[in-house]
């Protein structure tokens, strides 16, 4: 690309390719045919944010929910707090949670929380600090590597930010604008069972990129439309938590931490291990793997202290109920955000991804608005994106970022053929 490129990079999470067709999608659908366009492998995580800016994985930007710590002997007052029911410990934090919301994982009973260390990246948390993105883990990500002039992140929740975004987008000066449009993932995680409704928000998103690349080609920057996953419907929900509290193994000898597609184990004695494992490979539409079999999938830790072993709920299930939720607070968002209003009748998701990968659900694209580029490959990872997106600039990326670049300019590779 000339010396003068810029980029905006337009992240759509959730617009499922499998959705995405001529009379719903018309333009997102025209652009996969005739422009430069890649798949893209996510990986079993809610979380691809910190992977696709930083170019390398949870396994080194650490952003994997939870770690186990040695956490400090209980004192008479703790003691006293774990006896109590975890509806109420849980329901305090949640209201501490209100005043600060700092206090992450507060629908988590206190007894399991406090034996964590946090390793999230809440969108909260990008939205009201995007310099949160700057390092992570200690690996710096293409927006540190290109400065603050130069690039920059914003984050948009609803669907009025993205009427909105059509003013002010793409910004001048930036040589790259990094824009996550983040309502329409949250929208079908609460609205999937409902298709009409998910194909007339689609057929708005849809006119909305058509929109904003004719901004973008007004003002000589290039598009980029990011999804890096879609999104499953959910038939049914496993109920684990009971699964494990009718095991009969005291509750002292493992630690679990429960999200909606997947819960991990640490255990701390033999007995725990062997009767909570084959227990686990009884429970219908789940499969289970150890921290080394993650490796395969992308989560590459050297040890357990993220996790020992994992239960995934399959596509189309989910674990409920799961850390993330408590009756009141989920009453509390069903009522005072439109965008979770299902939330209120039904706190079971509707649609949802982060489960295994092997699956379409958890498959995204890249779609570059330049016809002259060519694409180097089929598929992608997500940490060949920031690599893609330096050398769309003309910018050598950071060491650590091992991917691939996959757009390369189609003169020079005419040139290099002839
Ligand atoms: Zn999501």
């Amino acid at each position: 690309m000339p010396a003068d490129t810029k980029l905006f990079v337009c992240y759509i999470p959730g617009l499922d390719r499998r959705r995405v067709d001529e009379q719903t999608t018309p333009y997102v659908h025209s652009l996969l045919q005739d422009h430069p366009s890649c798949r893209l492998q996510a990986i079993p995580s809610t979380e691809l944010t910190p992977t696709l800016l930083t170019g390398v994985g949870p396994g080194k930007n650490k952003v994997w929910q939870v770690s186990i710590k040695d956490a400090a002997p209980l004192s008479p007052i703790g003691k006293l707090i774990s006896l109590l029911p975890e509806m109420v410990t849980t329901t305090a934090q949640c209201f501490m949670h209100l005043i600060d919301n700092t206090n992450d994982l507060s629908a988590v009973p206190w007894w399991r929380r406090r034996q964590f260390n946090l390793h999230r990246m809440k969108y909260t948390r990008r939205e009201t600090d995007p310099n949160c993105l700057d390092e992570i883990g200690g690996y710096s990500s293409i927006l540190k590597q290109l400065g603050p002039d130069d690039a920059g992140y914003v984050f948009c929740k609803r669907f009025a930010d993205m009427e909105h975004g059509l003013t002010v987008f793409p910004r001048e000066g930036k040589r790259l604008d990094f824009v996550e449009f983040y309502g329409f993932d949250l929208y079908s995680h609460w609205h999937l069972d409902q298709m009409d409704m998910i194909k007339e928000k689609m057929a708005y998103v849809d006119g909305f990129v058509k929109r904003l690349h004719q901004r973008c080609k007004d003002a000589g920057v290039t598009l980029i439309l990011l999804v890096d996953h879609g999104q499953e419907p959910i038939r049914s929900s496993i109920n684990l938590k009971k699964v494990l509290k009718n095991s009969g193994v005291p509750r002292d000898e493992y630690v679990y931490f429960c999200e909606v597609s997947a819960v991990r184990f640490w255990f701390k004695t033999d007995r725990a291990r062997t009767r909570i494992t084959k227990l686990l490979e009884g429970v219908d539409n789940t499969t289970l793997k150890d921290h080394k079999q993650m490796h395969k999938v992308g989560i590459c830790f050297d040890d357990i202290r993220f996790g020992e072993l994992y239960c995934f709920a399959n596509h189309g299930h989910t674990f409920f109920p799961h850390d993330f939720y408590n009756p009141l607070a989920n009453l509390f968002l069903g009522i005072t955000d439109s965008l979770l209003r299902p939330r209120f009748f039904n706190a079971r998701h509707r649609g949802n991804h982060g489960h295994l990968p092997d699956h379409p659900a958890e498959e995204g694209y890249l779609i570059l608005g330049d016809q002259g580029y060519d694409v180097a490959g089929e598929k992608m990872e997500l940490t060949d994106f920031a690599p893609t997106v330096l050398s769309l600039l003309g910018e050598k990326p950071a060491a650590h970022m091992t991917g691939t670049p996959i757009f390369t300019q189609a003169s020079l590779t005419q040139q290099k053929a002839s």
